[in-house]
């Protein structure tokens, strides 16, 4: 009898593909396990085992196997089944799934490029005779592409090689577009052992009795080293022996010391513990014994929890019962919340049981933590991250924590899968039968709407913790002040009165101005024209800090201009404001203050963020002016008050959740002020100060907002009511994508009639020279959502078999934000 494998390729096939085995293969070879195989002329890809079995495929010969590249699975079972969910429900391909859920230096292929780690501190002496040549090779040229290795050992049977290599963090592969993380090298010595018998040690002593300083150090050397022999950090010695470098030096010099580096484990904790007993209020009491008994019945629970009512404390115990039991624990957040501020907080309680995994880590990062879970170790017990975490391989999840279950950065956007993590999450605790925590103090309105029905259970903490009282709201009619002349540039004199105020107390002060579609353009006075971008339907943003104009979406820039580019008058202006402006105005009205200013442009480097906050923190700032960014998982002790530039760019976003997002962020925003005794103050300023969101903002209203915003969404018929498939058509040819997306709307109408919204050009129409075109489906409650996603498939399929049309791509987006 024959044998097969079913692989999952990382291409958008919509198939699994079966490749033939030997019986010797066929016991040896586990799903989960990586195959090398050839898939199309020569091409060789690393697929998944995904099923064994004896069924030859029926329309073309199975192919024999390249390779096996593992000895162990490297995936579990119920990764595949969660992959094979998160395919059928996002209407992508399970390999599309493979690229986004692994690490890419597990995906060896033909076109791999190969690089020596940065990081390679080996000795030779354990290389084998091919690793050898492989490294040796790399040191003397920067990169190699897999087929130059194949000649160069002159085997067809390179993989398992480098994959051994890669394993062991010698080699790299595709790392060009990843930040390089630089090598945590630490700086150790240890006591020459020629002094270390008793008598050696008082002769060297005497010795170093003109010496007095180098003396000390030896001094502290011992006593630091009395209970273990262990290495000694140069940092520690120069602490604890308040010597200069120089002496160390000096030490090291005489041969009395011995000087080497060490690697540090990156991704793991070095501190120390000091996890502080969590005594609850009462009302952090109840809630936590809420959640235990919807725990105990299976329920997802919803933690609906004002900014600062002890949320994150109640999580932690949660995990700690949750890892006290064995399990694994995840720690889901958003991206801009993943701080050091709250990992700080997880590490000084569970010590190195905590993992964090970040998007900026680079792939051998990854890497190693993946395999930590994959062998579920007690050192990541824990892991914290962002939303791709959701896909690392847990062999035994307790409980998920969602926190800021309401930021809309858990979907992915691009590339497919465009899954929501959050709703992933619930699946994913359900195969585990795990617990799961969705927490927010402004919950998303599917979430609330489903604890309201009953599907999830909700729990609710009104009070912040410590009896500190909620942020007093002042909102500012910046249309009036503006007639009256009450305005300096964009500052009202409430808001300049309100931040004089704060610096006399010498307490901090918040600014946040949202960025988005708010950026400043270039604008002529004469004619009205505004430089665009020339590969996007967008006008090109002015940045003042290099004196350029660019396109935030492909990156285009040109300098600025004096002149108008159409009309050459020289009367031009910029056009709306952003952070950068408002950093400007307030240097003009404060000088004496220090401003500090956090937005993408001054949070690109690695640790331009982490500087930004501990500066703040430090109170090295007095006034911080920020975006988003601003709004989440921060702690700061003296910031008494917070303004709101402008509400109203916020509400007139031409989307279905324009409004409950400007409530999630404004109240976020105003959360960061007064988290101590002091009450705290938020300004909003605002040409609407009765806008219904404005108003529910400063009452904290939030079920006023939800009870409104839920009668929209049913007369507008949105979710919760409806389920939304958005299909993007794209193409760098206009009138075709003008056809092929009239031919899509036709056809999806013929089966689901006046459920089809569109085709529409959003209100960016082409971007890099492509234009755009979206397709709403709209899907009712009763309808079931899988019949419904096979016909939009089935569809899709045979649009995609029109050959006019193979130039126009689409993009399916399932629940899209
Ligand atoms: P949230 O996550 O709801 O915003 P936090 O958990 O960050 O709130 O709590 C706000 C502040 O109150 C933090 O500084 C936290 O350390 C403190 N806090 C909360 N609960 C307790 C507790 N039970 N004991 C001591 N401090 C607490
Ligand atoms: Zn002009
Ligand atoms: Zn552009």
């Amino acid at each position: 009898m024959p044998y097969f494998a079913d692989l999952i390729l990382p291409l958008p096939l919509d198939n699994r593909f079966t490749y033939s085995l030997t019986e010797e293969e066929a016991q040896f070879i586990q799903p989960g396990m990586r195959l090398a195989v050839q898939f199309g002329k020569n091409r060789i890809y690393t697929g998944i085992v995904a099923l064994i079995h004896q069924n030859p495929p029926e329309v073309y010969e199975a192919k024999p196997i390249h390779q096996i590249l593992d000895e162990e699975p490297l995936l579990t079972n119920d990764q595949l089944k969660f992959w094979s969910w998160l395919a059928t429900y996002y209407l992508c391909t399970e390999g599309e799934v493979m690229r986004a859920a692994l690490p890419g230096a597990f995906l060896l292929e033909s076109e791999s490029i190969v690089k020596l780690s940065s990081e390679i501190n080996t000795d030779f002496e354990e290389l084998s005779d091919d690793e050898f040549l492989i490294v040796e090779a790399l040191q003397r040229q920067s990169s190699m592409k897999i087929q130059e290795i194949e000649q160069l050992l002159d085997s067809k049977k390179v993989l398992p090689i480098l994959n051994k290599l890669v394993s062991r963090q010698l080699i790299d592969l595709n790392q060009e577009i990843y930040e390089q993380f630089k090598p945590k090298e630490i700086r150790f010595v240890k006591l020459n052992p020629a002094f270390e018998a008793e008598s050696e040690m008082h002769k060297l002593l005497d010795e170093l009795s003109r010496a007095p300083k180098q003396r000390e150090v030896l001094f502290t050397y011992f006593s630091l080293t009395a209970k273990s022999k262990k290495p000694l950090k140069v940092k520690k010695l120069l602490n604890e022996s308040g010597a200069s470098a120089g002496v160390i030096k000096s030490l090291i010099d005489k041969d009395i010391l011995e000087e080497f580096y060490g690697e540090v484990d990156r991704v793991t904790f070095t501190g120390e513990i000091n996890s502080h007993e969590i005594k609850f209020n009462q009302f952090q009491e109840k809630a936590f014994n809420e959640i235990n008994q919807n725990f105990s019945e299976d329920k997802v629970c919803l933690l609906h929890g004002v900014t600062s009512s002890g949320k994150t404390e109640i999580y932690i115990k949660l995990i700690e019962r949750a890892i006290n039991k064995g399990k694994q624990a995840l720690y889901l957040l958003p991206e801009i919340a993943l701080t050091t501020q709250l990992i700080k907080r997880l590490q000084n309680y569970f010590g190195d049981k905590v993992l964090v995994y970040h998007s900026k880590y680079s792939l051998n990062e990854r890497v190693e933590i993946y395999n930590k879970v994959l062998e579920n170790t007690e050192k990541g017990k824990i892991v914290i991250g962002a939303r791709s975490c959701i896909f690392l391989p847990f062999r035994d999840l307790g409980l998920i924590v969602v926190d800021e279950e309401h930021e809309s950065t858990f979907k992915q956007f691009d590339p497919a899968p465009r899954y929501h993590a959050r709703d992933a999450a619930v699946v994913l605790a359900n195969m585990f039968q795990a617990n799961i925590i969705l927490g927010s103090a402004t919950p998303s309105i599917e979430s609330y709407f489903n604890a309201e029905h009953n599907k999830y259970a909700l729990v609710e903490l009104n009070r912040r913790y410590g009896n500190v009282l909620m942020p007093e709201v002042e909102v500012v009619d910046i249309k009036t002040a503006h007639r009256k002349k009450r305005m300096i540039g964009h500052f009202s004199e409430r808001l300049i009165e309100e931040i004089k105020e704060s610096i006399k107390e010498g307490e901090q002060v918040i600014l946040f101005q949202n960025r988005r579609g708010f950026s400043p353009i270039m604008e002529c006075n004469t004619c009205g024209h505004s430089p665009q971008c020339p590969n996007c339907d967008v006008s090109l943003t002015y940045h003042s800090h290099n004196n350029q104009l660019r396109c935030h979406y492909c990156g285009y820039h040109i300098a600025m201009q004096n002149q108008c580019m159409a009309c050459s008058s020289n009367e031009i202006t910029t056009k709306g404001f952003g952070t950068e402006q408002v950093e400007t105005e307030l240097k003009a009205l404060f000088p004496d203050q220090k401003i500090g200013r956090m937005d993408q442009d001054t949070t690109r480097g690695k640790h331009a963020y982490e500087k930004i906050i501990t500066a703040f923190e430090n109170e090295e700032i007095d006034i911080l002016i920020g975006t988003q960014m601003l709004t989440k998982g921060l702690d700061f002790r003296k910031v008494s008050l917070v303004g709101i530039m402008n509400a109203d760019n916020l509400l007139n976003f031409p989307d279905f959740r324009a409004h409950e997002r400007s409530f999630q962020l404004m109240l976020q925003v105003a959360g960061r002020s007064g988290r101590t005794q002091k009450r705290g103050k938020v300004l909003i300023q605002t040409y609407n100060p009765h806008h219904q969101i404005i108003q529910q903002v400063s009452t904290g209203d939030f079920k006023g907002m939800y009870a409104e915003q839920l009668e929209e969404r049913y007369q507008y018929q949105y979710p919760p009511y409806f389920r939304l498939i958005r299909l993007t058509l794209k193409c760098r040819d206009y009138s075709k994508t003008n056809e092929a997306a009239e031919w899509l709307a036709r056809a999806l109408e013929n089966v689901f009639d006046r459920y089809v919204l569109g085709p529409e050009f959003p209100p960016v129409a082409r971007i890099r020279n492509e234009y755009y075109k979206n397709i709403l489906i709209k899907i009712p409650k009763k309808q079931s959502l899988g019949k419904t996603k096979k016909m939009v498939h089935r569809i899709l399929s045979s649009f995609r078999a029109i050959g006019v049309y193979r130039s126009v791509r689409v993009v399916v987006n399932v629940d899209p934000q």
